[in-house]
């Protein structure tokens, strides 16, 4: 994708480094600003067809106006920053499909564990009147198994596409 650099983006940026000053890595990782600044970028990016996205671009601003502050002192305004973070994050991933790192791979080993109980249970009722159950801890294991492999099949194919958050 070509890197289409508005005014606002640069403007914002600017105003991003300036209040990442004194912010400690520590944070900048617990906050995952670095995930937030890319949403940005994003934004800007879609919001030639995306009206949300286009609307979210005042309070984006003011987000980040106030993200040292933020950082530094809990409170109103930290729960506020929060939010807003969270807000173009659950954007980001419901309207223009872009996912967590392992979303797949955990998503479906949660999955898998209870459906591989299951089919444990069964063939050990079904076959062995459920005298045998070391069907149902060996189901949810290779269940767990299962898709933990396939779900980091699918981040992997996300990844590929450059659609993680
Ligand atoms: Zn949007």
């Amino acid at each position: 994708m070509e890197a289409k650099e508005s005014a606002w983006l640069n403007e914002t940026e600017n105003l991003f480094r300036e209040n990442l000053k004194g912010i400690s890595e520590k944070d900048v990782r617990f906050y995952r600003l670095e995930e937030f600044w890319r949403n940005v970028k994003r934004l800007d990016e879609f919001s030639d067809d995306c009206p949300v996205c286009r609307e979210m671009h005042a309070e984006v601003r003011e987000t980040i106006a106030g993200m040292n502050d933020a950082v530094k002192h809990p409170g109103k305004r930290r729960r506020k920053f929060d939010r807003a973070l969270s807000t173009l994050a659950s954007h980001m991933t419901e309207e223009h499909g872009f996912l967590p790192p392992y979303y797949y791979t955990y998503r479906w080993s949660a999955l898998g564990l209870p459906a591989g109980a299951l089919v444990g249970a069964l063939v050990d009722l079904v076959l062995f009147h459920g005298q045998k159950w070391g069907f149902i801890v060996g189901g949810t294991m290779i269940g767990m198994l299962i898709g933990y492999v396939l779900g980091g099949r699918k981040d992997n194919d996300m990844r590929a596409k450059k659609k993680l958050l």
